[in-house]
């Protein structure tokens, strides 16, 4: 099946989709402490979002990540995984998760039954005491616990670090040292203005041209033509023979190649991370679409999808960007 088309040119065949809007941590870049969840009735059923990950499938989806919140945290989502696992084929070739590792240890044997090959696992800092304060409620031995089942458990693990200016920028040397010994890749992502949190995201924001400028100083980073769909830029630190990735939506405009779209757990589909049109799918779904209405559905909506995003901070007010918290799209 050739994919979508959107007005752009670009090949639509990446949907991330956010299984729920809960989580078990509460990142300071991510939320505030005290989240309102969303109520059950608006949350799609895990039946739900199968069928409509199944019309991005028959229209040319190559890769699915599920993402949130925390995805494992939402009851029976392996009933889900499992589905969509059996959906792999010759079309349909990724099926992958983005997880802040707490229920991965009980998880990791069950995803690689079900053909998941890849996850990408939240990691801000080595240090257990700035773990706990970033996430404010976690701790890193459930993280570790679920990075190193994982890997037991034969799936590639991807290390995703937020860096944050006085909190975390000099953590990355030993980090990345220490994804080398382990076998894992690294990519760190900048500050995205989404959602209302407590701090001062403008205080925060650590251009990453300046960490790759400061990792150079120890490794040897080569350029690499290495590419897994997403906006990371990639090099391979010889010293380990691993890669590092630079996520830079503030400061390297990453809209060109974009291929990509994202649905909550609500069923509100977002054709970009960065801007706030959306559409409605639960609406859809509950109005007794057929296959092909949804199908309808789905080109109608990649046809609205923008240029590009608009990230600023807005130093004066530090309002966010975008009003939405990045749990609810799942980055
Ligand atoms: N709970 C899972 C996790 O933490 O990996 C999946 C959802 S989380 C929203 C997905 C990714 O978005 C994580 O790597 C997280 O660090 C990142 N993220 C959250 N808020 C962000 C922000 N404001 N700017 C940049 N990245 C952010
Ligand atoms: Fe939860 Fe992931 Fe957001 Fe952290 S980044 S609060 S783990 S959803």
């Amino acid at each position: 099946m050739s994919p979508i088309i959107d007005p752009f040119g670009r090949a639509i065949t990446y949907l991330r989709v956010s299984v729920t809007d809960r989580c078990d941590l509460r990142c300071v870049y991510c939320m505030a402490e005290d989240m309102t969840f969303l109520p059950k009735a608006e949350i799609l059923s895990l039946e739900e979002l199968d069928r409509l990950c199944a019309a991005f499938i028959r229209l040319g989806t190559t890769k699915i990540r599920l993402t949130g919140g925390e995805p494992l945290v939402r009851r029976d989502v392996m009933t889900l995984v499992r589905a969509l696992g059996a959906r792999l084929g010759d079309d349909f070739r990724e099926l992958t998760l983005t997880t802040n590792g707490t229920q991965l240890s009980r998880h990791a044997e069950d995803l690689a039954a079900a053909g998941v090959r890849r996850v990408n696992v939240s990691l801000d800092t080595l240090d257990p005491q700035k773990f706990s304060a970033m996430t404010r409620w976690g701790k890193i031995e459930k993280t570790l616990d679920g990075i190193f089942a994982a890997k037991a458990a034969g799936l590639a693990v991807k290390i995703n670090a937020v860096a944050m200016k006085g909190v975390n920028e000099d953590d990355f040397d030993g980090m990345l040292a220490w994804c080398g010994e382990h076998g894992l890749d690294l990519c760190l992502i900048e500050t995205m203005p989404m959602g209302e949190i407590a701090g001062d995201r403008a205080d925060q924001y650590l251009p990453l041209s300046m960490v790759r400028s400061r990792l150079r100083q120890r490794w040897t980073l080569q350029d690499t033509d290495y590419r897994t769909g997403g906006p990371a830029r990639y090099y391979t630190v010889a010293e380990t023979g691993r890669r590092i990735g630079f996520i830079t939506p503030m400061t390297h405009n990453f809209c060109e190649s974009c291929n990509r779209v994202r649905l909550t757990c609500t069923g509100t589909l977002y054709m970009c991370l960065g801007q706030d049109d959306s559409a409605d799918f639960r609406h859809v779904l509950r109005g007794g679409a057929s296959d092909d209405q949804l199908d309808d559905a789905v080109v109608a909506a990649i046809a609205r999808k923008p240029k590009g995003h608009d990230f600023i901070i807005d130093r004066r007010h530090d309002r966010p960007a975008v009003s939405r918290h990045m749990s609810v799209t799942g980055g």
